[in-house]
C-alpha cells in the first residue's frame, strides 16, 4: 500500500493529470467529499487530503509514504529529512518581496510580514539587510497597508492579488513549484513501487 499526501486546492487539481496518468483517480471527488482519507482507482494507493504546511510533516514522520508538496512549503519546512526526487513543474509562481507601490527600496532596518519566517530570515541574512520578522498566517497583503510593516515576502502568480492592494513585486526570492517528496525509509522499504511510481511521473512530464 501507498499512501500520498496531497493539500486541496491548485497543487491537487494541477496534480490530478500526473496521479491519473499513473492511473490514480480518487474514487470520490474530493471537492465535495469530506472524507481525508481517498481510496483511488487502484487498490495499492490511498491519498490522504491535508493543508500544504502539513504534507512534509506526514512524509516525514512516514504516515504518508509520498507527499506532493510547493518549494515553498518546503524550504520553509527544512527538507533534509526528506527525499525530494522530482520537480512536478505544476502550480508555478515565484516567492518575492513587496512593498507598497509608493515606497522607496530598502535601505537599513526592515520590518518584514510573512508566513515564510524561515526562508525570509535567511533571505535577509544573505542580503546583508537586518530584518525583523513577524509572522503573519494570511492576508500578508494587509500588513503595509496598515502599518504592520514595510515589506511583505508571499508567493506571486499573477501580481493580481498585490496590484489590487497597492503594493507590486520587488525581489525574486526564489521561483516555486510543487515536488514530489518521498519518506526515506519508505524509499527503502517500498523502493519498487515508489520507484515505478517516480518512473511514471517522470514520462508523462517528459510529454509535456
Ligand atoms: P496572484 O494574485 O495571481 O499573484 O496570486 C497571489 C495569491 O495567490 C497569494 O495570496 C498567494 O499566496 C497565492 N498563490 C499564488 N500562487 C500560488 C501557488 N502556486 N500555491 C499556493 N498559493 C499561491
Amino acid at each position: 500500500m501507498l499512501t500520498i499526501a496531497v493539500s486541496k486546492g491548485r497543487i491537487f487539481e494541477e496534480a490530478l493529470p500526473l496521479l491519473s496518468e499513473a492511473g490514480i483517480q480518487p474514487t470520490d471527488d474530493p471537492k465535495t467529499s469530506r472524507k481525508l482519507i481517498l481510496d483511488t482507482t487502484r487498490g495499492d494507493v490511498k491519498l490522504v487530503i491535508i493543508r500544504a504546511t502539513d504534507v512534509p510533516t506526514f512524509v516525514e514522520y512516514g504516515a504518508a509514504d509520498l507527499g506532493i508538496a510547493g518549494k515553498d512549503v518546503l524550504l520553509e519546512h527544512g527538507a533534509e529529512s526528506l527525499y525530494e526526487p522530482l520537480d512536478l513543474k505544476i502550480a508555478g509562481c515565484r516567492l518575492m518581496t513587496a512593498m507598497h507601490k509608493d515606497k522607496p527600496n530598502i535601505s537599513g532596518r526592515v520590518r518584514v510580514a510573512t508566513k515564510y519566517v524561515k526562508t525570509a530570515r535567511l533571505y535577509f541574512a544573505s542580503k546583508g539587510i537586518q530584518a525583523e520578522i513577524i509572522k503573519l498566517y494570511g492576508s500578508m497583503e494587509l500588513a503595509p497597508l496598515v502599518g504592520l510593516a514595510d515589506c511583505i515576502v508571499d508567493l506571486v502568480d499573477t501580481g493580481n492579488t498585490l496590484k489590487a492592494n497597492d503594493l507590486e513585486p520587488r525581489e525574486l526570492i526564489t521561483e516555486i513549484s510543487s515536488r514530489l517528496v518521498v519518506n526515506k525509509a519508505a524509499m527503502k522499504m517500498k523502493h519498487q513501487a515508489i520507484q515505478t511510481l517516480i518512473n511514471q511521473f517522470e514520462i508523462t512530464l517528459a510529454k509535456r
